[in-house]
């Protein structure tokens, strides 16, 4: 059986790109039956952060998790700092990492290298990463471009300790899986749609739990083109605001037949999107009237979590000499 493994990290509220671009897979994928599916929250310290948004973030996210759709009765749900495994294993795999390898990362590149106050973490969070799959022992890793670099290190990781240590890993594949929805920023149609956009500056970024009339706000802002007459709503290369407004209302379930202004594109999308959020929004509501449901679900899924890890920890422990 194939095991699905995905972490989604809490470093902003949750917008519709991951509902749909990430959320709607994990949910199809539970009809598999083997499927876990983590708040990576360790990953959300790797730039400065406040610990008080942190708390509320994770809390968001956590109660997001069950009011998309995520069953525990047919996944794993579970906080990644609930299961001390990542952290043991990230440090014998960051004993089995190089400098070099780790200083070309793009993530590291791009955000911190050279800059006296970058913490530590964002150089090292790569050997984390590897341990969260690591401990699984998944045989395929599907994966988008944005994340190859880091299993294809995970991957190095796993044959370099098994060679030297003994075969303690299962060295998973990449798999590229069909191409999602990717959604794009409102405002800035040549960027992803980004749950780290900061608040105040994220007026093109639909959060999960926008009320109507924001979403419809936002919509209503979003950049388009000077286009007009018949056929200006269609989707091509120049028209990137246009056409990320004509997916997102496809991948809502609506239809552009018989929109002939960005006027009516734009209200069709706002409902859609109103439409898709409503239930997910119902169902935080009634989880927030019920806060221990979801602590219970998660204490229980780290508990599966800590059975499933603890043995690939131990394997690693003694192989490395610690056990
Ligand atoms: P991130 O928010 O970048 O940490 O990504 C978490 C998950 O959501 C990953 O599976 C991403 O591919 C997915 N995701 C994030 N933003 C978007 C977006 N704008 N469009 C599609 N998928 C997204």
């Amino acid at each position: 059986m194939l095991r699905n493994l995905s972490l989604i990290t809490p470093s902003g509220r949750l917008t519709l790109g991951n509902h749909l671009g990430a959320f709607r897979g994990m949910v199809a994928a539970q009809a598999t039956g083997d499927c876990f599916y983590g708040v990576a929250d360790l990953h959300a310290m790797t730039t400065a952060h406040d610990p008080r948004v942190l708390r509320d973030t994770i809390a968001e996210v956590t109660a997001l998790f069950l009011a998309v759709g995520l069953d525990p009765g047919r996944a794993v749900l579970f906080r990644q700092s609930d299961v001390p495994a990542h952290r043991e294993l990230a440090y014998l795999l960051e004993c089995t990492a190089y400098t070099g390898e780790l200083a070309r990362m793009i993530q590291y590149k791009e955000k911190g290298k050279d800059q006296p106050s970058t913490r530590v973490s964002l150089y090292t969070y790569p050997a984390l990463m590897a341990a969260d799959i690591l401990l699984y022992r998944p045989s395929r890793v599907p994966v988008g471009d944005d994340q190859r670099q880091h299993v294809e290190l995970t991957r190095d990781l796993a044959v370099r300790f098994n060679n030297t240590y003994g075969p303690v890993f299962t060295v998973p594949e990449i798999v590229t899986p069909a191409a999602g929805a990717r959604v794009m920023d409102l405002q800035d149609p040549t960027r992803k749609m980004s749950k780290s956009a900061a608040p105040g500056v994220d007026g093109g970024v639909i959060r999960l739990l926008d009320p109507p009339d924001v979403v419809r706000r936002k919509i209503a802002r979003a950049v388009t083109d000077s286009e007009t007459g018949p056929g200006a709503v269609r989707s091509s290369d120049e028209k990137p605001g246009v056409s990320n407004l004509l997916d997102i209302l496809a991948a809502c379930g609506g239809s552009a037949a018989g929109l002939a202004t960005y006027g009516a594109l734009k209200a069709a999308v706002t409902d859609a999107v109103v439409a898709e959020l409503e239930p997910i929004q119902q169902g935080y509501a009634d989880l927030a009237a019920d806060p221990a449901y979801v602590a219970d679900v998660f204490a229980a899924g780290a508990e599966r979590c800590r059975q499933v890890t603890a043995p690939v920890l131990l394997a690693a422990e003694a192989a490395i000499g610690l056990g």
